[in-house]
């Protein structure tokens, strides 16, 4: 019986910007014990926008009728059908005809998918203008990190690890916020990385644990005075326990020399945030980027625990296949060089 488990979607037409996000949301939801049935990790809500230029893109009610091009991107199906059929061909005994009509379901669901993040961005002047736009981004590269983004926007608040900033009052010793909570992804600045031997991990906790000056003229909500400086905290920790920790590397768009990092990623490492522990967690997925192509590494959630490359283009065709574990350097990959843009951490029980 051949093995179907690492078989995901192929490439065509610049889609790997599409591609490997989707291999990476795929990992994940197997880390979080997924049934087909059930997605660990909320598909986007879907929300209806006006793709005119320069109109408000979530408010319809426009002046005049011609300014308004309405577009309602949906993600839901296609993921939730993407889904069905890649866990088909993860856990399923199918015959070579079988894995067949997967593989092109599994296609037609990452186009529909495709379709709703180009139509999610697309600006136009006219109904011909939009048309033509959407099948534009049907062929043309496209960001990665974008995908993610759009992809987990509306995952389930506690399934990420996220940080806002704390006012600790120094008069009454009382605790505020002084700003919103930050997005799933904890964005890794190479400053911080200085510190740390450029472990994106390491800065992840010594940028969490550090303090910066308050904006000026701050005052305590509680007793009026003045507050100085303001320090980044995790949400609900130690308390809250998020599944997930998703770092992003700034480096999608650097043109100059890559950081060559240290990612640890055979160690199950403890996040210290201000001297509380926030859990245990390892390294399952590593988005990889060569300035024009997109793959993904990830640790595959079985007994085994080999790290898988999916690369949708030939002579892969998105057949996962072993790869050595990442250090966080550059990677050799079919004749171009890559370089990690962003990681996910799965919490260890
Ligand atoms: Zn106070």
């Amino acid at each position: 019986m051949h093995q179907w488990k690492y078989q995901s979607h192929s490439w065509e037409k610049n889609s790997c910007w599409v591609d490997a996000p989707l291999d990476i949301w795929g990992t994940l939801q197997l880390w979080a014990s997924s049934t087909m049935d059930r997605l660990a990790l909320l598909p986007p809500h879907t929300v209806e926008r006006n793709a005119h230029v320069g109109k408000n893109t979530t408010n319809l009610i426009a002046s005049e009728a011609e300014d308004v091009l309405p577009l309602t991107p949906e993600y839901g199906d296609p993921l939730k059908s993407w889904w069905k059929e890649r866990y088909t061909l993860y856990t399923g005994n199918l015959s070579a005809e079988g894995a067949k009509i997967a593989k092109e379901s599994l296609v037609l669901a990452r186009n529909a998918l495709r379709r709703a993040c180009v139509e999610n961005d697309v600006i136009a002047n006219n109904e011909r203008q939009l048309k033509v736009r959407i099948e534009q981004g049907m062929k043309d590269f496209g960001s990665g990190i974008a995908t993610l983004m759009k992809l987990l926007r509306d995952s389930s608040p506690k399934e990420f690890l996220r940080t806002k900033d704390i006012c600790e009052c120094p008069s009454c010793n009382k605790q505020q916020h002084s700003l919103r909570v930050s997005s799933w992804s904890i964005l890794i600045d190479t400053e911080a990385l200085q510190h740390v031997n450029s472990d994106p991990f390491a800065a992840l906790a010594l940028k969490a644990s550090q303090t910066m000056a308050s904006p000026p003229g701050s005052k305590c909500m509680f007793c009026g005075a003045d507050l100085h400086e303001k320090v980044k905290v995790v949400v609900g920790a130690p308390l809250q326990l998020p599944r997930f920790i998703a770092l992003e590397l700034l480096e999608e768009n650097s043109s100059e020399t890559h950081i060559q990092y240290n990612l640890f990623a055979n160690e199950v490492r403890e996040l210290f945030i201000n001297g509380s522990s926030i859990g245990a967690y390892r390294l399952v997925s590593v988005l990889l980027y060569s300035g024009s192509h997109y793959v993904a590494d990830v640790l595959w959630p079985d007994n085994q625990q080999k790290w898988i490359r999916f690369d949708g283009r030939h002579p892969y065709n998105g057949l996962g296949f072993e790869v050595a574990t990442p250090a966080g350097t550059t990677v050799n990959h079919g004749g171009a060089t890559y370089h990690p843009v962003f990681l996910f951490y799965v919490r260890m029980p």
